[in-house]
């Protein structure tokens, strides 16, 4: 399967071009088709796979059918990843492949900076937050965002997010989330902890490996 196949946005094909992804890598020949149609996914995938890309494209497809955000609007997608550093990443694919998209905004929202800038930029509204889970619960604690306009979300390196005590936070997270959502579970590994999430927080997951 190709980009072409995938029936994506023209910006979205614009900015593929744009950095050279000239064939899908396996895990997005895979995941995509699946994250387009809708489908909770559980994929089994680990960094350089090209799985960031699996499932931004997908995410920004998604925001691009949902009426246009507002001030004060929660997002309309949510990505939890475990450090810092892969937020970081995930943030500049989501803007890669959104660069031509006019008034389409993404927010970083992690710990080590400041709580009011981001809760500044969470107010103005934005499509999409890629976050670390604590710091994430912060900000919906405080009242600086929201669950209620979710309907798509991604857990990245879920495994790693478990190893390092978030596992309460992810579960704040999807028992508020409005019941009408889709949900992507990637993990470079399938240990018992992960499948019991899977198990019970997504529905009919279709399941990709790499
Ligand atoms: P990831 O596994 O998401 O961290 O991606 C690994 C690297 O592969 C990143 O530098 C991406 O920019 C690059 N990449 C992802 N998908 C493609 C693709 N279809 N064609 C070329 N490079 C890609």
């Amino acid at each position: 399967e190709s980009f072409a196949d995938m029936c994506l946005h023209s910006s979205i094909m614009k900015d593929i071009a744009f950095h050279e992804y000239t064939r899908p890598t396996s895990i997005q020949a895979q995941a995509m088709p699946v994250a387009l149609s809708g489908k909770d996914l559980l994929g089994c995938a680990e960094t350089g796979s090209g799985k960031t890309a699996a499932f931004t494209i997908p995410m920004i497809q998604h925001c691009l059918a949902q009426p246009p955000i507002r001030r004060g609007d929660g997002p309309l997608a949510l990505v939890l990843a475990p450090t810092r550093e892969l937020a970081q990443q995930i943030e500049k694919e989501v803007k890669a492949f959104s660069r031509s998209l006019e008034s389409f905004r993404t927010s970083i929202v992690v710990g080590g900076t400041n709580m009011a800038e981001q809760r500044s930029e969470l107010k103005a509204g934005v499509n999409i937050v890629v976050a670390t889970p604590g710091r994430f619960i912060d900000h919906l604690q405080q009242g600086n965002t929201s669950l209620s306009r979710i309907s798509f979300v991604v857990l990245d390196e879920a495994d790693r997010m478990l190893d390092m005590g978030f596992e309460p936070q992810i579960r704040e997270v999807m028992r508020n989330l409005p019941k009408k959502h889709q949900t992507l579970l990637f993990s470079a590994t399938m240990p018992v902890e992960i499948e019991a999430l899977a198990q019970e927080y997504l529905t009919s997951p279709v399941q990709v490996k790499v």
